[in-house]
């Protein structure tokens, strides 16, 4: 393996080397728990996931850490998104926090995203938190405010700029003056802020009652679990300023050591070029997405760009992963049912070669910086040789079989998380499944009892277009599914 990743610090595609041979720590900022997650939050978590796997798949321990947001995270008018969500719907604070952290891992949980190592909550974090905002004052990086809020001093930090790009001269001069009282330079930003006795959410503090600025989240938990310095920083693109530029800040500020080594940052999931969001409005949340469209083929929609490019959503997008999944499903089931009589030995045992250098070029694609869309081509490549074959008329033996479901499940379902291992697709269980087809079944036998063979036929059409084949035999119809 020779893993080569774009770090946004650097601006260079590097070797990946992490900090402890064979160990990847691994940090990505997670959601904002106060609405159901939208497609813009799909291409991101899978974007990681696809990564986790393929560290996994080659061989590294991943300690995969990503947290929720529930107190902090303010929107420009100074409100906390979650407070306002409470006051709109009358709830504790906490209780949306618990809705849509739920909904949050059911959407992810459906995507087939796998979970993360570690899930903290930054209201759980609060002691580590005030913690390292104590060290910064102590280190004179911080300051507080004569009405208890507590400012990161960005002139203490010289490299305070460095993830955009940015020149702290610039960023100080340019930055629109900020109204907020007793705040030294416009860039700074508040680490800690006081609380108004109305507001919900707060902590006791040594500079009283507040609650934390939502930057030093990140810095406190990804320090907790992973340690002051860690390989990999994920998140989107759209936060690296100044939210990832303040979590380095504070966390280099204060240890006087990297933060994290290589910076991954997605893209985002765009309607007509202009980011999916929330509050633009234009946004298609993952449940109902999935109302429409199979997970697989959301996955594959979202592959089909580099993670770290912009993916642009459109129904002609997603209608055209489903039928790119469908023909991918169309070679594994067809796999699937051969097997089923497959002749013992070696014949066709030549495939196995095709097989090799597929998996090869797909091994190649992943190692330049997780490059998906490149690695979805080679098994497209890799199924129209496996539809050749498999259409060929030629005796196919077993292992010949068994080595292309096997590399299908490898590729495409362990690393991309795209082909079920299950031939039951449904999401059913198979007896669920069964009963549905009988119905289909005995609806058609009292359409030709009544005559009526217009229906019939196109009850057995469309069931075999699903890739169910109905067989009438004396003793009954039967079905086969493909
Ligand atoms: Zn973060």
């Amino acid at each position: 393996m020779n893993l080569q990743v774009f770090n946004r610090l650097s601006r260079e595609k590097e070797a990946f080397q992490p900090l402890v041979e064979g160990q990847v720590k691994m940090y990505v900022c997670g959601p904002t728990v106060y609405d159901h997650a939208h497609l813009g939050h799909a291409k991101t978590y899978v974007a990681f996931d696809v990564i986790v796997r393929y560290l996994r798949y080659a061989g590294y321990q991943v300690r995969y850490v990503q947290n929720i947001t529930d107190v902090g995270h303010l929107l420009d008018t100074g409100e906390d998104r979650i407070l306002k969500k409470a006051g709109a719907l009358s709830i504790e604070p906490m209780a949306v926090v618990e809705t849509y952290t739920r909904s949050y891992f059911d959407d992810m949980d459906a995507l087939g995203v796998v979970r993360p190592d570690i899930s903290p909550r930054a209201s759980g974090h609060v002691p580590e938190q005030i913690a390292m905002t104590q060290s910064l004052i102590k280190k004179k990086h911080a300051y507080v405010t004569s009405s208890g809020d507590v400012y990161f001093d960005v002139t203490s930090f010289p490299e305070y700029g460095k993830l955009s790009g940015q020149n702290l001269d610039e960023l100080i001069g340019g930055m629109r003056v900020e109204v907020a009282k007793g705040k030294r330079h416009s860039a700074d930003f508040a680490l800690w802020r006081h609380a108004e006795p109305e507001h919900l959410m707060q902590w006791d503090s040594p500079w009283g009652r507040g609650f934390p600025g939502w930057h030093i989240e990140c810095s406190a938990m990804s320090a907790r679990y992973l340690g002051e310095t860690f390989d990999i920083h994920g998140g989107g693109l759209e936060n690296r300023f100044p939210h990832n530029e303040c979590e380095i800040a504070q966390s280099e500020a204060l240890n006087g050591k990297p933060f994290a080594r290589y910076w991954l940052l997605t893209g985002s999931l765009t309607v007509d070029g202009v980011k999916m969001s929330k509050s633009l409005g234009n946004f298609v949340t993952i449940k109902d997405a999935l109302k429409t469209y199979r997970p697989e083929a959301l996955r594959l929609f979202i592959l089909s760009s580099h993670y770290s490019s912009p993916v642009d959503y459109s129904k002609a997008a997603l209608e055209a992963a489903q039928s790119g999944w469908e023909r991918l499903m169309g070679a594994v089931r067809l796999t699937r049912y051969m097997l089923q009589d497959a002749p013992d030995g070696d014949a066709a045992a030549g495939f196995e070669m095709v097989l090799d250098e597929h998996k090869t070029r797909f091994m190649t694609a992943m190692d330049d910086d997780f490059n998906a869309p490149a690695a979805l081509g080679v098994l497209y490549d890799l199924n129209r040789e496996v539809n050749t074959l498999l259409n060929s008329g030629e005796a196919v033996g077993r292992p010949i079989l068994d080595a292309i479901e096997q590399a299908y499940l490898e590729l495409g379902g362990g690393i991309l998380g795209i082909i079920p291992a299950e031939v039951n697709e449904t999401g059913m269980d198979s007896a669920r499944q069964d009963g549905l087809i009988q119905i289909l079944i005995e609806m058609r036998n009292e359409a030709r009892a009544h005559k009526d063979f217009a229906a019939a036929d196109n009850i057995r059409t469309r069931l075999a277009d699903l890739g169910v084949m109905l067989e009438d035999r004396p003793d009954g119809t039967v079905y086969k599914v493909q």
